[in-house]
């Protein structure tokens, strides 16, 4: 039944897009828009009062969420991240410990293909780590990991960092340490990039020694 008086906005859709939906809880399309307050008589509106926050709304379940929720990624978004992210600390890992040994590069193959990329083979694996190395010369060198690479970890795992819960985060190191596993004990160079990987993935100091001491014990499931 329609009140007699009554306050309600009016929105204006601004622009349309696909967000995580935190009302159904999936990636679902979304109009944000900017509405304004009306004094409705009968239902029609009849007195603009003043505008009211701009919102979304999930065109699946109707709830309205504030802007922020655009910052969640999208489920598909989050899975790209995670990949890229997998992929990323397998090349460090690679690059920190050398090609030289078959155990490595398998290794590093098979977290690769593990994120998804099932089509990567060892040639492209090495060809990626080349292309990384002629960006910025040598990816270490006597000073450590070197820019290249560092500044790729940090792109592509800083962002992921806050979506991604405790154990998330703990099992990119642990699949970072099995690469470097792979071929005998840990390297200096290999503890400094599981080092780099931690700090990008806002793991504390400690825990991130705990879980590379660990992992020498327990092989990497
Ligand atoms: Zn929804």
């Amino acid at each position: 039944m329609t009140r007699l008086w009554g306050v309600r906005p009016r929105w204006r859709t601004d622009v349309l897009g696909d967000f995580f939906c935190p009302g159904c809880g999936g990636d679902r399309n979304y109009r944000r828009q900017h509405g304004r307050r009306w004094l409705r008589l009968l239902g029609t509106p009849v007195l603009p009062l003043g505008p009211v926050i701009g919102s979304v709304q999930c065109t699946s379940c109707h709830g309205r969420y504030g802007v922020e929720s655009l910052e969640q990624p999208t489920c598909v978004r989050l899975g790209g991240m995670l990949r890229d992210a997998q992929y990323t600390i397998a090349l460090a890992l690679l690059a920190a410990g050398g090609t030289a040994h078959r155990a490595a590069r398998d290794a590093a193959c098979a977290a690769v293909r593990d994120a998804g990329f099932e089509d990567c083979g060892e040639a492209q694996v090495l060809a990626a780590l080349a292309a990384l190395s002629g960006l910025g010369g040598e990816l270490y060198d006597a000073h450590g990991m070197a820019g290249g690479l560092a500044v790729e970890l940090h792109a592509v795992l800083e962002p992921l960092t806050p979506h991604l819960a405790h154990q998330g985060r703990e099992r990119l190191l642990l699949q970072g340490a099995s690469i470097a596993l792979a071929d005998g004990r840990y390297l200096p160079q290999e503890r400094e990039a599981l080092a780099a990987v931690g700090r990008c993935l806002d793991l504390p100091q400690t825990r991130v020694g705990a879980l590379l001491e660990a992992a020498t014990r327990t092989p990497y499931q």
